[in-house]
């Protein structure tokens, strides 16, 4: 035969604190306005995806933009390489690129001047290519003493940095030591 499951009866006091209790349960819980306001700082924000400005690892970067200015930089989680880690320079992007102290103009120091002076980019660029075919005209080697071929130049060095990646370094490469006969061409990337 089949038993009888009724609930006990609560005593009445005990039913009314249950009863406010699940009241205020299922009532919508209190936020402050600063609560409710609060967001990610990153949130709508772009993500623009980037790489490590330091050194050769590489590691992948998520810088986040908002309004035209960079508001923060992560580790992509999405890199092959890092996976969203970064080492503490890595970690330093962000002040690294928002910085008052960064140059974002052009100083040229005039030989035995004593003060920097703005310069325009196209200005720079001129100067450059001016100084590299004339230290080139003056300084290039078809032959040495003894005959041989060389075609080179020991006038010109060039260092590269770390973050230039394997395209930009075949290009350096085919330009300055191809194209113009430099032969001391070194990047700490070799590491
Ligand atoms: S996060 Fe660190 S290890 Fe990675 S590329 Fe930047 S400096 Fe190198």
């Amino acid at each position: 035969m089949r038993k009888s499951t009724v609930l006990p009866v609560l005593p009445s006091a005990m039913q009314s604190i249950v009863s406010q209790a699940l009241e205020v349960g299922s009532q919508v819980q209190p936020f402050s306005v600063e609560g409710r306001q609060k967001a990610p700082r990153i949130r709508d924000a772009k993500v623009v995806k980037s790489v490590c400005p330091y050194c050769a690892v590489g590691c992948g970067l998520n810088v986040y933009v908002k309004d035209g200015k960079v508001i923060d930089i992560e580790g992509n989680p999405d890199s092959p390489i890092n996976h969203g880690t970064l080492c503490p320079k890595g970690s330093a992007t962000f002040q690294y690129t928002v910085n008052s102290s960064r140059i974002t103009q052009i100083l040229y120091r005039a030989p035995y001047s004593d003060h920097w002076e703005v310069k325009p980019l196209d200005w720079a660029m001129e100067q450059i290519a001016q100084r590299v075919k004339q230290t080139r005209d003056e300084t290039f080697v078809e032959r040495l003493d003894d005959g041989r071929v060389v075609n080179h130049t020991l006038g010109i060095a060039s260092l590269g940095g770390a973050t230039l990646d394997v395209e930009e370094n075949y290009l350096m490469k085919k330009l300055l030591c191809g194209g113009l006969g430099i032969v001391s061409i070194e990047n700490q990337a070799r590491i």
